[in-house]
């Protein structure tokens, strides 16, 4: 393998130095190794020829095999074509061509057998196939069976590099070298029952027929999925094995009389055994690193807290970090009402933290006196300084890169125990390889007394269904409860979305003039913006306009009614976050997501999931077949793995199994990957993971 990633492209028969660099500067092309690797996208099928009699109306490329009768260039200058007359026997088809005609002219012969590979169409009952391969019938054995198609640029295609130049590339490196070397081991490809490499790769380009194909790309996939599984799982049990965390043996003071005298209410069993796994992990001595994910408003807060405070009763500081202002904010009021009775010392630290509050807040750091910081990323710059932090508390972790993890580990000589929370859930399969290293818990129940918000699809453009959902938003506001109106606001046209956002706003306070409206957008000041989300959060204001920036976390519990204007622009997900923010209290909410009349059958079938069901893994599932791992595969490739090149996390979700249980197999036996016939894993993962940096070192 590595002698052909050292074999450079410009030495191969056709290709030369000027071809090389075109192909590296828009293929990232430059060893026989990556054009190996460069995959077809779609294949067309040369596996039968049909005949011209057999032609009809809508047919994709076919083969025919035949003779031209004879040649003609017809029309002048730059219109002017050659014209082939070509007969199988059973009719006769043109074969025509506008370019390169000279040259076309001499080099096929009438009389001689060629297979020609094209589209055929028919004008008045004459068929004809434009600009159509055409192989030698010798040459058109090596031919048959599917043919890649190639993922191209448009200055390729113009400086006449066609999806067949690359498979004639590939074709030559096939039969000039002496099979590739494989790079998985024979014990794995016997146990599964997979492709051999050299195989693969010649059916992968070239497959004799959908079956081979098939196994071809689960060989590949496979491949893919378990190097980087063998990746995370080598370095998740090393470093458990080697790293101690602080070990918090004790439950004490602080947390047992918040326990016993401020708990606002029962914890829900799934809240209690979430905090026995953690207690579990910090009473080991290990480090712990675990990912909590429960749906919205399952109560991950007071999950938290509860932690924070066995971190500080042993001795530790804690720290809470958010995505977002407003959200630190809101954690901040929330966790220090509940604390300041029984003595525990916590400060907010944020962007526009002054001075003055700044510097006390490090030099209590630095003396211990701070038990818990709050804050948005400022908590991670590296001038923020503990005397021990035991415990970090990550909430809605998506919004913060595997990097900015990394950046907590420097804070103390033993690293601290690291809980991230998300309120998205994530799939299972997917959880595993882009938060491998990560132990899950799930809250999978909500507090008691919740009724499931219901959710509506409304037609905004079409006035009587407008009318009456502002009927309806009319009687709830009369009940005294509160309502959100939310917008996108989209980057690429964020004109128009301001637009539409501020007649929005004009609209609602000409239809509840009795009613005080407050109003948020993504582009105000901060301090405009934490004006406006306060008048609604206490109450005074009963209607909020807003964009997203409410997707996260806020949390006014008498606000019953969410109405999300072209819903149709959200994700599901996204609409699922945005949800969350009504039913929190014991009232029954709506959500109700407007459309235009005019939408696409497909996207009715997303918004109608949202109608069906309230489950965040549901939701979650969904979106996740529907648009793909998006988002979540942005951050995998910010560090913790390489590219996925074939595999999908979206639609292999039981090759990723397969692929993780291989790896775990195998490292049961051998840890260390020093078998003889485990070298071949060694080689690979140092040629795959050179480049990435060593996360294992990473929370
Ligand atoms: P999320 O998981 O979305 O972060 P929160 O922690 O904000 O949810 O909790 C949502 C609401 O539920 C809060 O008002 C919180 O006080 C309340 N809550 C949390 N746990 C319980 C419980 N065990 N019983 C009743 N209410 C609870
Ligand atoms: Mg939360």
């Amino acid at each position: 393998m590595n002698r052909l990633r050292n074999l450079d492209i410009k030495y191969l028969k056709g290709v030369g130095p000027k071809r090389a660099e075109l192909l590296d500067k828009q293929l990232g092309i430059k060893s026989y190794y990556d054009l190996l690797f460069h995959f077809p996208n779609h294949y067309l099928d040369r596996s039968s020829i049909y005949t011209i009699r057999e032609l009809h109306g809508e047919m994709p490329s076919i083969q025919l095999k035949g003779r031209f009768i004879n040649f003609s260039v017809q029309g002048v200058g730059a219109k002017s074509r050659l014209v082939g007359l070509f007969t199988d026997g059973t009719g006769t088809i043109e074969v025509v061509w506008f370019q390169r005609i000279k040259y076309l002219k001499q080099a096929y012969i009438p009389g001689n057998e060629y297979i020609i590979f094209g589209k055929p169409s028919e004008f008045n009952g004459h068929w004809s196939m434009v600009h159509p391969e055409v192989d030698p019938i010798a040459a058109a054995g090596a031919m048959q069976g599917l043919r890649g198609v190639y993922p191209l640029t448009e200055t390729l295609r113009n400086r006449g590099v066609s999806s067949r130049t690359l498979f004639n590339y590939i074709h030559t490196i096939l039969s000039t070298i002496r099979g590739v070397a494989e790079t998985l081991p024979q014990e794995i490809l016997v146990r599964l029952n997979l492709m051999p490499l050299s195989e693969a790769i010649v059916a992968i380009h070239n497959p004799q027929n959908n079956d081979r194909l098939q196994r071809a790309r689960l060989r590949f996939k496979f491949e893919e999925l378990f190097y980087m599984q063998l990746n995370i799982l080598r370095y998740t049990r090393k470093r458990s094995a080697v790293i101690r965390g602080f070990h918090f043996p004790r439950i004490g003071h602080f947390f047992n009389t918040f326990y016993s005298q401020q708990l606002p209410f029962e914890l829900t069993g799934a809240q209690k055994r979430v905090i026995k796994e953690i207690r579990a992990d910090v009473g080991s001595g290990k480090q712990m690193n675990r990912l909590l994910q429960g749906d919205v408003g399952s109560g991950k807060t007071l999950v938290a807290l509860l932690c924070m405070l066995m971190a500080i009763d042993n001795n530790t500081q804690a720290c809470l970090m958010a995505p977002t202002e407003i959200l630190a904010t809101q954690h901040y009021e929330t966790i220090s009402e509940l604390v300041a009775p029984i003595g525990i010392n916590v400060k907010l630290l944020t962007g526009s933290t002054r001075k003055k509050q700044r510097d006390l807040i490090h030099e209590q750091l630095q003396d211990g006196s701070l038990h818990i910081l709050i804050g948005t990323h400022a908590v991670i710059e590296d001038n923020v300084q503990f005397k021990n932090l035991g415990f970090v508390v990550i909430d809605e972790q998506h919004r913060f890169g595997v990097a900015q993890r990394a950046r907590l580990w420097k804070k103390n000589s033993t690293p601290p125990h690291v809980l991230v929370m998300t309120a998205t859930p994530i799939p299972r399969t997917l959880a595993m390889t882009v938060y491998g290293d990560l132990d899950v818990s799930v809250i999978d129940e909500l507090p008691p007394g919740r009724k499931p918000v219901q959710t509506l699809l409304r037609y905004g453009d079409d006035d009587k269904q407008r009318f009456q959902v502002y009927q309806a938003v009319g009687r709830q506001l009369k009940q005294g409860r509160q309502v959100y109106i939310v917008y996108p606001l989209i980057q690429e046209n964020e004109k128009l979305d301001l637009q539409s956002l501020e007649e929005g706003y004009e609209l609602i306070c000409e239809t509840f003039p009795s009613y005080r409206v407050a109003f948020v957008h993504g582009k105000m000041k901060p301090a405009e913006k934490d004006y406006q989300m306060s008048l609604f959060a206490s109450g005074q204001a009963h209607i909020l306009v807003a964009t997203t920036v409410i997707e996260v976390g806020v949390n006014v519990p008498n606000a019953t009614t969410m109405i999300i204007e072209n819903a149709e622009r959200f994700g599901l997900s996204q609409l699922h976050q945005l949800r969350g923010r009504v039913g929190r209290g014991a009232d029954q909410s709506y959500c109700i997501l407007m459309t235009k009349v005019k939408i696409a059958k497909e996207t009715r079938k997303r918004l109608e999931i949202m109608t069906s069901t309230t489950d965040g893994f549901i939701v979650a599932e969904a979106d996740l077949k529907m648009r793909g791992p998006g988002d979540l595969e942005g951050t995998m490739q910010s560090g913790i793995a390489f590219d996925l090149h074939i595999a999908n996390l979206a639609t292999d979700g039981q090759i990723i199994q397969m692929a993780r249980n291989m790896a775990s197999d195998i490292l049961d036996l051998d840890p260390d990957l020093t078998m003889q016939n485990h070298a071949i894993l060694r080689n690979q993962l140092d040629v795959l993971f050179a480049k990435s940096i060593n996360w294992g070192l990473i929370s």
